[in-house]
């Protein structure tokens, strides 16, 4: 594979990359980038994780920088249009990532938002617009946009586009538009209605293909544990126990959460790391090599920090929280499960990470398999308070899950509750019900007690010091 260098970017792109910890270009990267600098048009088969918003950013910005606009001069040269807003605001923020050291400016336009600040925006002078067909449409009609400049227009994920139905709207779009243009078309599917369009838009594409990278591959099981969120990390020590995983990449939303979770991990003898974005170079290079080499079992990183690691085909990816973009789930398990590996994805569902996980069911378009895992049911232990820390239930103690249980009238009064079950069930996964059962806990104190509550018995032994 070549190096970002040898492809024809300039040094305040490949800089950019760099600082992205992007050490090699992806296939659709290596295929991709020339080619668009050499201003042809491109059908590309790539799906979201493959590397494809660089493959198609990256030159894009290079040819906008080629011929630079006059100071005070700035039209919209080149359009992005994404099916969705969630996908908008991802491309749009790697538009400024890889555009970083470029005096480019771009704006993201999608609809149910307030479209004042866009007009403003837009009136400030863009190079560059990533937009949802619909509410761009609303713009070019009360002429708060003129596309009569456009150089390069890029369609990522046209078949989403028109599964979503906004045929009608690209077609009005594309009708304004200049006739000579650069057209790039981004889709992981081929329909025959993809390749209508295509016929109709493209000239003489080059044609590139790459292999589908992640997640959506049957080889990647998908599970979700719905579990209480404070009870979360005792069931990723559970489960990295007692299915002796050796080789973990475990996602939290915030960099203070990977800390947490891996001191607390380490308390509990399982060795792990965590990486993010505060570290340095040197302290993330040993962490990487150390998770290579086996001798950190648990990797905790953040979204961001993840993006740059050169880690996959993983045996085990673990989402300890849902992301807030459903695309970053798809982004997350496609570490697992490539090239003819098998892989598992486990999710630790809170009552409150519901919507999210709908969302994401919903990009996917299937259902996730939910398995409560025994013990670790909703609703069936209290969060522990200051008294009752020192006796909080591990994983075999607490409520019925029904939630009739001895607990369940304290709880209901708010109370935290410690009660021990005699002849607990072996700690065996199995198939939830439709949905997370949701007994009522006393709300607002789950993440406080996370740092203190004790381990559960079964980690107690053994403990790395001072990990
Ligand atoms: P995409 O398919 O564009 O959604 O990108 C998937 C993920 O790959 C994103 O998190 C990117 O930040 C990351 N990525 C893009 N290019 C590279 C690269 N050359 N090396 C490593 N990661 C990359």
């Amino acid at each position: 594979m070549p190096a970002f260098a040898s492809l024809g970017l300039s040094a305040e792109l490949t800089r950019a990359v760099a600082e992205q910890g992007y050490s090699q270009p992806t296939p659709i990267q290596a295929q991709a980038i020339p080619v668009i600098l050499a201003g042809h048009d491109v059908l590309a088969g790539a799906q979201t994780g493959t590397g494809k918003t660089a493959g198609f950013t990256l030159p894009l910005l290079q040819r906008l920088m080629n011929a630079p606009a006059a100071p005070g001069q700035r039209r919209v040269r080149a359009l992005i249009l994404t099916p969705t807003r969630e996908l908008a605001a991802q491309v749009e923020e790697s538009v400024r990532i890889y555009g970083q050291h470029l005096p480019i400016a771009s704006t993201l336009i999608y609809g149910g938002v307030n479209i004042k600040p866009q007009i403003d925006a837009l009136r400030r002078g863009v190079d560059l617009l990533v937009a949802t067909p619909g509410r761009l449409l609303d713009h070019a009609r009360q002429k708060t946009v003129s596309l009569a400049d456009v150089e390069i227009l890029v369609l990522d994920e046209a078949d989403r586009m028109l599964d979503m139905g906004f045929i009608h709207d690209i077609r009005r779009v594309l009708a304004l538009l200049p006739a000579r243009r650069q057209n790039l078309l981004f889709s992981a599917t081929f329909s025959n209605d993809i390749r209508q369009l295509a016929d109709g838009l493209l000239h003489a594409p080059v044609h590139i293909e790459v292999a589908r990278r992640n997640a959506e591959s049957e080889l990647v099981a998908q599970r979700v544990h719905p579990v209480d969120a404070w009870r979360k990390r005792d069931l990723l020590a559970h489960l990295v126990a007692t299915d002796d995983w050796r080789q973990v990449l475990v996602f939290t939303r915030m960099k203070s959460g990977a800390n947490r979770l891996s001191e607390y991990l380490c308390k509990a003898g399982i060795e792990a790391t965590a990486i993010h974005g505060n570290k340095s170079q040197p302290a993330r290079t040993r962490a990487l090599a150390g998770f290579k080499a086996g001798t950190v079992r648990v990797l905790v990183a953040t979204d961001i920090a993840a993006r740059g690691l050169d880690i996959e085909e993983l045996p085990h990816v673990v989402n300890f929280e849902l992301p807030n973009v459903p695309e970053d789930y798809v982004h997350r398990i496609g570490r697992t499960g490539r090239a003819g590996s098998s892989g598992e994805a486990i999710s630790l569902v809170s009552q409150e990470e519901n919507s999210l996980l709908a969302a994401i069911e919903k990009l996917l378009g299937k259902r996730i398999e939910r398995r409560i895992v025994d013990g670790f049911e909703p609703g069936l232990a209290s969060p522990p308070t200051v008294e009752t820390q020192k006796t909080v239930p591990g994983p075999r103690q607490g409520n019925r899950r029904d939630g009739s249980g001895p607990n369940a009238t304290a709880r209901a009064r708010g109370q935290s509750v410690a009660t021990a079950r005699p002849n607990p069930p072996p700690a065996t996964s199995r198939t939830a019900p439709q949905t997370a059962s949701a007994s009522p806990r006393p709300s607002g104190r789950a993440r406080g007690t996370e740092a203190t509550a004790p381990l559960p018995a079964v980690f107690l032994a053994p403990v790395r010091r001072g990990g």
